[in-house]
């Protein structure tokens, strides 16, 4: 009986035809796949059960994952979904795989951008940093931190220049206030890691933010911040020291700059927010305006 077959035992290939691959992370594949209810095309991502387990623990980060979409779905996508943030649309808890059904954002990473433009015009930075940080803000807003910003998990919905940016990979996220199993562990890209992270392993909003100022840096002039080998990024980054080389940075605004100055900040209380970041002068004007400077 097919009826009794989709209520007892549903399966993802009841309910969606695979396509291609769009990529792999750490410990996943994801397909596009279309649903055979309405046509619409999505993005899912699948963990094999058996392997998953003691390698990190794979399975829990899924299921932290899983978690924490289902919480961006209650407080941030209802009643109406927002544009900067990865939806979760389905859930599939097969007996050797977990598939987890999301939005399908054609238009590939914003790193892949990166690589491929070398760096990016002022006004097209104002326009990632603005998506980023109005993603960012909601995800604040619901004491969601996100963990592992960076230009790999930021996707664009379509190729097009102007397409919409989502933030995406919840794996490490956490709901600020609750229990933290990974609390003692270091994660995410060295690169983006804020320096309170580094030096007392405490996460907040502010670590975030942080992050948004590094890939607002790599943005304007194609190289990040803090350098060299793991031992002097770290120094780098817990100095908290960083300069504008003349070369890339002479013709950019010193709004810009000013605004990756409150971002960089070395204490955590001092940063700027997600949503003072929407309002700072750099994104209020048009970038492209010539600006007295600050
Ligand atoms: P992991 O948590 O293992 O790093 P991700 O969720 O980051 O996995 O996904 C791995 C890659 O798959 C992404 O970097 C991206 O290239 C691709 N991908 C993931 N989700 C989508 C999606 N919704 N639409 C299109 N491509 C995606
Ligand atoms: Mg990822």
């Amino acid at each position: 009986n097919n009826n009794s077959a989709s209520v007892h035992a549903r399966s993802l290939a009841s309910a969606y035809q695979l396509m291609e691959q769009l990529g792999t992370g750490g410990f996943s594949v994801v397909r596009k796949a279309v649903r055979k209810e309405d046509g619409v095309a999505v993005a899912v991502k699948t963990l094999d059960k058996r392997g998953a387990h003691g390698v990190g623990d794979t399975l829990e980060l899924l299921r932290n994952e899983i978690n924490v979409m289902a919480l961006i779905e209650e407080r941030i996508h209802t009643p109406k979904r927002h544009p900067n943030v990865l939806s979760l649309l389905d859930v599939f808890d097969e007996p050797d795989y977990v598939h987890l059904v999301v939005d399908l954002c054609e238009g590939g990473e914003l790193f892949d951008r990166i690589i491929g433009k070398g760096k990016f015009s002022e006004d097209d930075a104002a326009r990632v940093v603005q998506q980023i940080a109005c993603g960012l803000s909601v995800l604040h807003e619901c004491q969601i931190l996100h963990r592992d910003m960076k230009p790999e998990n930021l996707l664009y919905d379509t190729h097009e220049d102007d397409a919409t940016l989502r933030i995406m990979d919840f794996g490490l996220s956490h709901v600020a206030g609750t229990d933290d199993p990974m609390s003692t562990q270091l994660f995410g890209s060295l690169d983006y890691i804020a320096p309170e992270v580094l030096i007392t392993r405490t996460f907040s909003k502010a670590a975030d933010t942080w992050s948004l100022g590094v890939i607002l840096y790599i943005l304007l002039c194609g190289y990040p911040p803090f350098y060299g080998d793991t031992q002097a990024k770290c120094a780098a980054i817990m100095s908290g020291r960083f300069d504008f080389p003349k070369r890339e940075w002479n013709s950019i605004s010193s709004y810009a700059k000013d605004l990756i100055k409150k971002l960089l900040v070395l204490n955590p209380s001092e940063r700027i927010s997600a949503d003072d970041v929407l309002s700072h002068p750099w994104l209020m004007h048009a970038p492209s305006e010539q600006l007295p400077d600050v």
